[in-house]
């Protein structure tokens, strides 16, 4: 069977790319494996994600290094964690002169190209063709930056970033492979649904996550101080769509300050008046209801959650029915047979979980990360993969299918082994490690390691607290037992786990503790 599978992928492809495929390597920003339905169909179907699952292989067991947006998206870039690339947190500018996954791919004969979001500060380098998002760019009317300058593209941003995926794929001449990454802003916060499709979750009554009333009892001071909390730190303007005006005449206070300048200047500064009249057709009678019933305490928590997800998931189902329209367009182009296409996010995303929005930490909402990978002829139709993987692993992942040498710098291992069967040796444990503290969101830096069944993480800088979790007997992560003596064996066990990532990849609590100084001293 494996032979078979590599023998068709090493003799796919047509003529022009020389046999070797094509790559869309899709990262969505934010989007929880919790709202695709080849994951979980609780709260969304995805068919266009799903026909990607159904055709290819879907990783369960998939695991970001530093749950949040640039670090993940440098990761990507480098196939290494962020102590060796020097991207530790949203603040930092990606440095474009190291070693990158798209300079080694254009050095490999093929040609790279970026659409969409961006956000590492730094101007893209080492890509044939860039036009993204700036910083973290706009839902409506967006702005696109490239080496011709500053544009500004009327409509939905996710309608727009494949309208230019698709420009460019008919623009192209064929004699190389690409390599194209086709990046959506959605749906990352503040969920500014697309018109057409505002009210689709509307009707629904959202099921609510059993811990959604989390009092984070028994566990360390780390989730409790978190700042990312839907009852008390979402923002009613911003994130749910009340004006600011009604929000103040109820007399709730934005946790932060910038919460209400934000949602003016989506609605104010980048809506045009017809999105502006259609928003309010939607919004306005939600205002109203929100008025009169002026809900409080747990039923406010209640009515933030199902206004959350209904607008989450409008951004969601823009990105699936933009899949459609490509692979729709892939197919005219006679494209779908010939090109790898993966479908991931730059990490996990809470929805509700822990009674928390955002992301950052350990814990497996954020943690883990959707990852499906379609290619005819080249992966398992349909299959299902639980070795455990993490997104160091897509650069060399890229560079195997390509053809190319997988640097020996790089901390990832090419996936191609597990796309004809799985292995459950594949890796060992997954590593982590979070640093944006002090920092938005409060999230106390950490570190840690995950095998199949047991999760240690190190909470440091102004604790320092242990939590060990068994994630067969506690897969929502409620009960520490690092001081339990029954799991003694198994936090030695995690410990020396934990030691020998460090040790492999040349992280360590020296260094974390550098970085720390580093990082307190650019704040400075
Ligand atoms: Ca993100």
């Amino acid at each position: 069977m494996a032979a078979t599978l590599v023998a068709l992928a090493a003799c796919g492809g047509s003529g022009s790319s020389g046999g070797r495929p094509n790559i869309i390597f899709i990262m969505a920003d934010d989007h929880a494996y919790q709202a695709i339905s080849a994951y979980d169909d609780t709260l969304i179907t995805t068919p266009n994600i799903d026909r990607l699952a159904s055709e290819g292989i879907r990783f369960d067991r998939a695991f970001v290094g530093n749950s949040i947006c640039s670090p993940s998206r440098a990761t990507l870039l480098t196939g290494k964690f962020s102590h060796a690339n020097g991207l530790r947190n949203n603040l930092h500018v990606f440095d474009g002169d190291q070693q990158t996954l798209q300079q080694l791919m254009r050095d490999a004969g093929y040609e790279t190209a970026i659409i969409g979001k961006w956000h590492l500060k730094s101007e893209p380098t080492g890509f044939d063709h860039w036009q993204v998002l700036p910083d973290q760019g706009e839902y409506y009317n967006p702005d696109f930056v490239s080496d011709a300058g500053t544009e500004r593209f009327g409509g939905y941003v996710t309608d727009i970033t494949t309208d230019l995926v698709i420009d460019w794929l008919d623009g192209r001449d064929d004699d190389r492979p690409f390599l194209l990454f086709y990046h959506h802003k959605a749906p990352h916060r503040e969920w500014w649904p697309p018109i057409d499709g505002v009210t689709e979750f509307h009707d629904m009554s959202i099921i609510e996550p059993d811990t959604l009333f989390d009092d984070y009892e028994g566990r360390g001071a780390a989730a409790a101080s978190a700042e990312m909390r839907i009852a008390d730190h979402m923002g009613l303007t911003n994130d749910n769509k009340i004006t600011p005006e009604n929000a103040a005449r109820l007399g709730h206070q934005p946790f932060m300050d910038w919460y209400d300048d934000a949602y003016r200047r989506q609605y104010e500064a980048y809506m045009n008046d017809e999105q502006r009249a259609a928003m309010d057709a939607v919004y306005g009678p939600i205002n109203e209801r929100f008025v009169a019933e002026n809900p409080r305490g747990i039923e406010l928590t209640r009515w933030k959650y199902q206004r959350y997800l209904q607008d989450y998931l409008a951004t969601v189902r823009s990105i699936d029915d933009n899949l459609g329209r490509l692979l729709g367009h892939l197919g005219e182009l006679e494209m779908l047979q010939d090109t790898v296409i993966v479908y991931t996010s730059d990490q996990g995303f809470f929805l509700g979980e822990h009674g928390w929005f955002d992301k950052r930490f350990m814990y497996e909402e954020s943690f883990r990360t959707p990852l499906i990978i379609r290619w005819p002829g080249g992966v398992e139709a349909g299959g299902v993969r639980e070795a455990i993987v993490q997104n160091v692993d897509f650069a060399p992942t890229l560079l195997d299918i390509a053809g190319a040498d997988i640097p020996a710098d790089m901390h990832g291992r090419s996936l191609k082994p597990l796309f004809a069967a799985d292995n459950p040796d594949f890796r060992d444990a997954a590593y982590y490690h979070y640093y944006e503290y002090p920092g938005i969101h409060a999230v106390k830096r950490h570190y840690g390691a995950r095998t199949a069944r047991y999760k240690l993480i190190h909470f440091y800088y102004d604790v320092d607290e242990w939590e060990l979790y068994d994630l067969r007997n506690d897969p929502n992560e409620l009960r520490n037992v690092y001081d339990d003596p029954a799991y003694a064996v198994a936090r030695a066990e995690m410990t020396r786990v934990l030691e020998g990532l460090q040790a492999r990849y040349g992280d360590s609590p020296d260094a974390a503790r550098l970085a720390l100084e580093a990082d307190l001293a650019e704040e400075r």
